[in-house]
């Protein structure tokens, strides 16, 4: 699929930063629809259907979390969040309310482009064919449901697996504590981030190069995580 086939829904109120992200997106091949407002958005959102939505949390009529939580009413549209550096609290609603990931301001086109590739990969790998993940000489295959180091299998427990594969079937976007909690474990260990950080630092152990310096299962401060496996293609 080329880049040329991808709709990129805008919403922004700041029309200077809207115009960058058009003649950037564009410059790529993507195709791109604006919205100023969050009402805006939302109609544009349902009516042009597009493969990804760039989102500004500050807008004026309406705040992030509510607008994300409407699209998801009816879309699983990837989503991809902007927000200020003073807006952390606004970003983890966010992600929380069902956004996939976030950049934050300034950022940098390469930055950007790259999450823009990361969110749409997601959707690809919703398909049948789920890729193979690669962790340096580790390989996560998800169909398979197995995880190869240089030595052989690599054994992780029942948990373990779930807890990498929610990230991995996100590779690339950051997940939230809340979300790797709700998926691995079930509503009802809400809040157990103890318990998340020691699965964490296992997984570390067992797939990470040196597991002091993770390079592959990176920390989000204060938000969750993110796997970011080497950018090579699973197809054989
Ligand atoms: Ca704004």
């Amino acid at each position: 699929m080329t880049t040329a086939m991808f709709l990129v829904l805008v919403v922004e109120d700041d029309g200077e930063l809207c115009g960058v992200l058009r003649t950037l997106l564009e410059s790529h091949s993507y195709r791109v629809v604006d919205a100023t407002t969050g009402e805006r958005g939302l109609i544009e959102a349902r009516s042009h259907r597009p493969d990804l939505i760039i989102c500004d949390l500050g807008l004026p009529d309406m705040d992030g979390a509510t607008l994300i939580r409407n699209i998801r009413g009816f879309s699983t549209v990837p989503i991809l969040v902007l927000s200020a550096r003073t807006m952390e609290g606004e970003k983890i609603q966010a992600l929380d309310a069902g956004a996939d990931d976030y950049v934050t301001k300034p950022f940098s086109a390469p930055e950007l482009l790259a999450r823009v590739r990361a969110s749409l990969r997601r959707t690809a790998r919703s398909g049948e064919s789920q890729p193979l993940l690669y962790l340096g000489p580790v390989t996560v295959d998800l169909t398979a449901r197995t995880t190869q180091g240089q030595e052989g299998a690599v054994h992780l427990t029942p948990l373990e697996y779930r807890v990498l594969e929610c990230l991995a079937r996100r590779a690339g976007m950051i997940v939230t504590q809340k979300q790797l909690i709700r998926e691995a474990w079930g509503p009802e260990r809400f809040g157990d981030t103890r318990g998340l950080r020691s699965y964490i630092k296992t997984l570390r152990q067992k797939l990470e190069p040196d597991p002091s310096r993770p390079r592959y299962l990176v920390t989000e401060a204060g938000i969750g995580y993110r796997l970011s496996p080497d950018e090579r293609t699973g197809a054989a």
